[in-house]
């Protein structure tokens, strides 16, 4: 194996630290601790998951978890109800409706409707549309994980050949908004892309985000690469060749053969969608405190 291994449970740690210290300076000066609400409808094992690990990651850093869970038959009027209540709640600074939601559920209309100043997953029309714009707002936590491993793996943004596989609301078009506003020459692909090795083997960065076990093999990647592995694919532990079952879109053992740098899957991206939501967190209760005005009012569409 030739590429150097992005360690990003190590960078989340860091960003973890940070966001610590400025969680304790925030509840000095105001008197209140930042409050993650996070809302799970239905029975789906690993959302439960991944909702314990964001209410665990929120209490070590000092965030207040709250923790709302509706049944799987839940209508879409009750989630918005409940969606609705958070939002008015002082207590919470940042809303996060755990997706997927029931097959019934409208899960695009149902993370646009909290108030943009608590949607930290940065997902309301509002803030799609500041991050399109290059303006403030809460960006999506995955994608700019994304960014903060780069940066800290010191890839060199401006200027280089930028591939996105995957064009997701969730992760691949902010993924390209974000590296278009690094300067990056962006291109997008997904299923309906003519040739998808050729046009990924141009890339200097390639960032896969499919939901397709190790679809992207060494043919995809030009030597050299630095090569961002988004996807969370659970197949057997001994398929995955790890206890949790966990594997990427990226063929890692080919991969890592020519690329400069990868991401490992479990251990790569995933570590840091959750650091940045505690940062988006604690971003969120400044602006509604408005202890640091990061995000103007005129900003949120509110003049
Ligand atoms: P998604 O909404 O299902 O989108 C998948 C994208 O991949 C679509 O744009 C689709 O194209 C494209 N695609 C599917 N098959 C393809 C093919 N054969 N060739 C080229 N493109 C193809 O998924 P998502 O929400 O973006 O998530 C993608 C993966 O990332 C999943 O494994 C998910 O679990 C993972 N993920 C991880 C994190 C994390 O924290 N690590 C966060 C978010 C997502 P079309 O648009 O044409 O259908």
């Amino acid at each position: 194996m030739s590429a150097t291994i992005i360690d990003g449970k190590a960078v989340a740690a860091r960003v973890r630290a940070e966001v610590a210290e400025q969680v304790a300076e925030f509840t000095a000066q105001t008197g209140r601790a930042p409050g993650l609400a996070t809302l799970l409808v239905g029975d789906d094992p690993a959302s439960h998951t991944y909702v314990a690990g964001k209410q665990r990651a929120a209490r070590e850093v000092g965030i207040e978890p709250f923790d709302r869970r509706l049944p799987a038959d839940a209508s879409f009027d009750a989630v918005a109800e409940e969606l609705g209540r958070l939002g008015e709640d002082p207590a919470v600074s940042g809303i996060l409706l755990q997706l997927p939601v029931p097959d019934h559920l409208d899960g695009t209309a149902l993370t646009g409707m909290g108030p943009p100043e608590k949607d930290v997953d940065g997902l309301t029309a509002v803030n799609t549309g500041l991050l399109a714009l290059g303006r403030g707002g809460l960006r999506p936590c995955t994608p700019v994980g994304v960014i903060d491993l780069l940066a800290d793996t010191r890839v060199q943004l401006e200027g280089a050949e930028a591939v996105v596989v995957g064009r997701s609301n969730l992760f691949g078009k902010p993924m390209a908004q974000l590296l278009l506003g690094a300067n990056a020459t962006v291109t997008t692909c997904h299923s309906r892309t003519r040739d998808l090795a050729a046009v990924c083997a141009r890339a200097d960065v390639l960032i896969a985000a499919i939901g397709r076990p190790r679809m992207i093999g060494a043919e995809h990647v030009k030597p050299g690469a630095v090569v961002i592995d988004v996807g969370m694919n659970r197949i057997s532990p001994e398929e995955a060749g790890n206890k949790s079952g966990l594997v990427g879109d990226v063929d890692f053992a080919a991969v890592a053969e020519i690329a400069s740098a990868i991401t490992p899957v479990p251990g790569g991206v995933g570590p840091m969608t959750v650091a940045e939501l505690l940062r988006n967190t604690l971003q969120a209760a400044r602006y509604q405190a408005n202890v640091n005005a990061w995000l103007s009012a005129a900003e949120l569409g509110r003049t």
